[in-house]
């Protein structure tokens, strides 16, 4: 059975004090758990994906445009890998897949479903940020199209603390998911 890890939205925007939308110092400590995950999974060869989201600068046909404040734009160091993450990404870039994302979904509008399915790939591992949001709406798309999934409550964070909660106890009932540390 192939697995994929998929590491959603973490950016500098997300995940810097001074970020555009940032999860703050939640978001930061998740670095270490993520890093390892994502060296794990190039070292057993497995498909990695790094799914960011990309935002024209006041794009009027975006809806998160009128939800927050501008973010992760392209050709902007907020759109880096954020930290120890970016380190290991630019040394492996020929073994990681990054992937602009469009919505929240890393599903919507993306070439994603076909590299998963041309690989053979069945189960979905998720990290990341915001638990709530980006991975909860991933969780939700893989699930209607039958991937099993993984998550890891040590690399999934959000600025909102219930959200994120309530998203773990979802990914459980709701999605079959495995919530793992
Ligand atoms: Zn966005």
């Amino acid at each position: 059975m192939g697995k994929c890890l998929i590491v959603i939205d973490y950016t500098y925007d997300f995940v810097a004090d001074d970020g555009k939308l940032t999860c703050g110092k939640p978001g930061q400590a998740i670095e270490d758990r993520i890093t390892a995950l994502t060296e794990e999974f190039i070292r057993n060869g497995d498909f990695v994906v790094m799914a960011v989201d990309g935002h024209e600068p006041g794009d009027p046909y975006h809806p998160e445009s009128r939800l927050y404040p501008p973010h992760n734009i392209y050709q902007t160091s907020g759109r880096d890998l954020y930290g120890k993450l970016n380190d290991i990404y630019q040394y492996n870039k020929e073994r990681v897949y990054w992937m602009d994302k469009t919505r929240y979904s890393a599903f919507a509008g993306t070439d994603l479903e076909i590299r998963l399915r041309s690989r053979g790939i069945t189960e979905l591992h998720l990290a990341g940020v915001c638990t709530d949001i980006c991975v909860l709406h991933t969780a939700v798309d893989a699930y209607n199209k039958g991937f099993a999934l993984v998550i890891y409550r040590g690399a999934v964070q959000s600025f909102n603390q219930a959200g994120h909660e309530w998203a773990l106890g979802h990914f459980a009932s709701a999605l079959g998911a495995e919530v793992v540390d």
